[in-house]
C-alpha cells in the first residue's frame, strides 16, 4: 500500500509507480455513498494532485488508486475432509491489484483441510507480500 500520511506528493518517485508527467485518471470514491468524482493527476513538475474529494479518506482512496490500485481477495478454496467441498476465503488485506490473479491461482492450487476454523490461515505470506488468505467462515469436517 501506498503510505499516504508519509508521501511527499510534490516528489513522489513516479518510475516506481510506473507514472509520468500528464498520467491521470477519472474516477468514482467508492469509500462512501456520496461518490465523488476524483481526478488524479502528475502535473508539469511530477507534483500528483487529486480534485474532487471532500475529505481526507477520499483524498487517501485517490492517491492509491491511482498509484498502486489494490483489491481485496475474495474467493473460494478447495477443502478436503469438509462437509462442503469449497470454503469461502479472503485475504486479511488488500493485495495490488496487478497481484490479483497471482494470488487467486495460488489459493487455486491450495487444498485446505477440514475442520478449518473462520480466521484459520490458510495460505501464509501470499506471494511474499506479507498477507494472508484466511477463512471466512468455519468448516467441520465430515
Ligand atoms: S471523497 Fe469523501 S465524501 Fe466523497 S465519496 Fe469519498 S469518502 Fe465519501
Amino acid at each position: 500500500m501506498v503510505d499516504v500520511e508519509e508521501i511527499d506528493l510534490k516528489n513522489v518517485n513516479l518510475e516506481k509507480y510506473d507514472k509520468k508527467v500528464g498520467d491521470s485518471k477519472d474516477f468514482v470514491c467508492v469509500i462512501c455513498p456520496n461518490s465523488c468524482r476524483l481526478h488524479v493527476e502528475v502535473g508539469p513538475t511530477g507534483e500528483v494532485d487529486v480534485q474532487g474529494y471532500q475529505c481526507k479518506r477520499g483524498f487517501e482512496y485517490g492517491i492509491q488508486e491511482f498509484l498502486q490500485p489494490i483489491r481485496m481477495l475474495i474467493t473460494t478454496m478447495k477443502i478436503e475432509n469438509g462437509v462442503l467441498p469449497v470454503i469461502p476465503v479472503r485475504s486479511n488485506k488488500e493485495v495490488p491489484r496487478e497481484r490479483i490473479f497471482d494470488a487467486i491461482e495460488v489459493v487455486n492450487q491450495t487444498v485446505a483441510q477440514a475442520p478449518v476454523k473462520m480466521g484459520d490461515i490458510l495460505v501464509d505470506n501470499l506471494l511474499d507480500l506479507g498477507i494472508h488468505v484466511i477463512a471466512s467462515r468455519d468448516m467441520e469436517a465430515k
